[in-house]
């Protein structure tokens, strides 16, 4: 019902936004105005967030580590408000698409920055948002400029370290156990970089020699000030520490600004609910379907999970040996592209190839594949699709990966990281360049997509609508749903481990050391589980509703182009525009 009543008050709106759009013919220059106000707000945020500035490749204030502060945060705010105002000064209805969009993801970032210092308010109780080494090691791992310039940037933030960490511990009040842990681990395994990689730097760098001694007392004075940092952490006195479940009220604000959906977090987890159901019914009558091919004479359980995990587990022994695991996912690329063009699912533009290649070395160990975009000042950079090797893997642990991506869920990782999934959808925003949705583009819609091609693609036919095809592909997709429950249920309704992992080995059909991991993520993070679901829903739900609107009129294709054409923005704003366009009619 409630949803019902939501879709209502929103084709109001379109209703509306329609008119608008008619009875505004004269050309004024408000995109003109909006785009250099874009770029003024951008330069004014790299002041105010310089090392955030660095890491997205605007080094003009490398320098510069802010010491945390009331008056730091006050200044955030005023920062914030300031450019609300200026917004307000913006006639929506008179800009283009993508200024629209760029609009509206620059007021939820700054409305984000101010609940960030007023309600969330991390920097209470998150000792890991305290660390000033991972920015440094970007600096230092950099080649955007030569090794002494970079140098010089390290050189100006190790000057605030000392103060930066005392205020790091001024502010911390009863910090939650496990972000204390990440605290103290990811600072004592970072402070190498300054004790070795970057003394040795400093060594050979063409410094003079008195800047290279003070360079030095600066390393050290630094490192110590993470290593008491970390024993302090390690000591303190923390009776009452917080809880990392963030409660439903935050987890919830915090939703609306990270996923930015039309859905409440709560209508979110209810869908996955009942598709978990879904998922586990259909499964099960697939599984009794192979049952006899995969199981022989035996006895068929009388529990239906216990049914399917009999089935997914055999199913799961074809798969590529160890040796064979890149050229596989190397050789999959130019089968998707063949399918997509027989089928006629989307322009896949053959000018901009994907560059394949074997993850570098300082990404070793992570094996599987995952793509590679240039930062929003190196547009003209290489995307590459990393595929992982699992050469010098313990034959137990390979083992168990590679039953992990058997033959089939290996084809559906190769739509999802690459083709139509992340790598076509990032071609496509390319075509609309916007720095804004390049820094605050919307992380649900971008997982959303590549969750949305993976069933697109078997909907289509891909893997000749085998069994084994669908059934592996339900528990791919289950996990997705069950990241989205377990998020809500352990923040917003206070989960415990125990349940978590109930959850996640007996109805995801997860390994024991998988449901680990992402019990140790969902302490640590929150929101960010739910937004591969959420953006899938979203499009899923809003690509049946056209098709229900246009009826013979509706293209798979066209569908597609135009909807990838607007950017990285939030799936809820993209689909206002295209009910105002009219999609798909060419
Ligand atoms: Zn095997
Ligand atoms: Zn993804």
């Amino acid at each position: 019902m409630k949803r019902i009543a939501l879709l209502a008050i929103a084709s109001v709106l379109f209703a509306s936004c329609g008119q608008n759009k008619n009875s505004n013919q004269q050309n004024d220059n408000s995109d003109q105005h909006f785009d250099s106000y874009k770029n003024s707000f951008i330069e004014k945020l790299w002041k105010v967030y310089p090392v955030w500035a660095a890491s997205q490749g605007y080094h003009n204030y490398d320098s510069i580590l802010i010491v945390p502060s009331e008056a730091s945060r006050a200044l955030e705010n005023e920062f914030a408000k300031a450019n609300l105002d200026s917004l307000k000064s913006y006639d929506l209805q008179k800009l283009s698409s993508n200024n629209k969009t760029d609009y509206y993801l620059i007021e939820n970032q700054l409305n984000e920055l101010i609940w960030n210092n007023t309600s969330y308010k991390s920097f209470e109780w998150n000792p890991s948002d305290y660390n000033v080494v991972s920015g440094i090691a970007e600096l230092l791992n950099g080649n955007y400029a030569k090794l002494d310039v970079r140098l010089m940037g390290i050189y100006g933030r190790l000057k605030s370290t000392p103060a930066y960490y005392e205020s790091a511990r001024k502010y911390l009040k009863n910090p939650t156990k496990e972000h204390t842990q990440l605290g103290i681990e990811q600072n004592l395994n970072s402070v190498s970089v300054l004790e070795k990689d970057l003394l040795d730097s400093v060594k050979i760098s063409g410094l003079s020699e008195s800047v290279k001694k003070e360079f030095e007392t600066s390393i050290v004075n630094s490192a110590k000030a993470v290593r008491d940092y970390a024993e302090w952490l390690k000591t303190m006195k923390n009776d009452t520490p917080r809880s990392f479940h963030l409660g439903k009220d935050l987890f919830e604000a915090k939703f609306r600004f990270d996923i930015q959906s039309r859905f409440t977090s709560e209508e979110i987890y209810e869908r996955a609910l009942k598709r978990k159901d879904e998922l586990h019914a259909e499964m099960a009558r697939i599984s009794k379907s192979l049952w006899k091919k995969y199981m022989g004479s035996e006895k068929m359980p009388a529990e239906d999970l216990e049914i399917t995990r009999s089935v997914l587990e055999k199913i799961a022994l074809q798969h590529v040996k160890a040796d064979s695991f890149q050229v596989t996912i190397e050789r999959q690329i130019p089968v998707l592209v063949d399918f997509i063009k027989k089928k006629n699912l989307i322009f896949i533009d053959s000018t901009k190839p994907l560059v394949i290649r074997k993850e570098p070395a300082y990404m070793a160990g992570v094996a599987g594949a995952s793509i590679n975009a240039p930062g929003p000042y190196d547009k003209n950079g290489n995307t590459y699709y990393n595929v992982g090797s699992l050469s010098g893997w313990a034959p137990d642990r390979a083992e168990s990966y590679l039953r992990e991506y058997n033959n089939y869920i290996l084809q559906i990782l190769c739509i999802h990281e690459a083709i139509p999934g992340h790598y076509t959808q990032l071609v496509y925003s390319n075509q609309s360049p916007s720095l804004i949705k390049s820094l605050f583009g919307n992380g649900a819609m971008v997982e959303g997509w590549a969750v949305y091609t993976e069933r697109m693609m078997i909907e289509s036919g891909y893997g000749n609508n085998e069994p084994e095809m669908w059934l592996m592909y339900y528990k791919w997709h289950l996990r997705t749903v069950c990241n989205t429950i377990l998020d809500y249920s352990v923040h917003a309704l206070g989960m415990e481990k125990e349940d978590a992992m109930k959850l996640l080995t007996s109805e995801a059909f997860q390994q024991k050391a998988e449901a680990e991991g992402k019990w140790r993520r969902v302490s640590l993070t929150q929101v960010q589980l739910c937004s591969y679901f959420t953006g899938f829903t979203e499009i899923y739900d809003f690509r049946e509703e056209l098709k229900k609107k246009m009826g013979d009129q509706f293209n798979l294709k066209a569908f597609h182009e135009k909807f990838l054409s607007y950017g990285s923005a939030p799936v809820k704003y993209i689909r206002e525009l295209m009910l105002q366009d009219k999609p798909g009619v060419q």
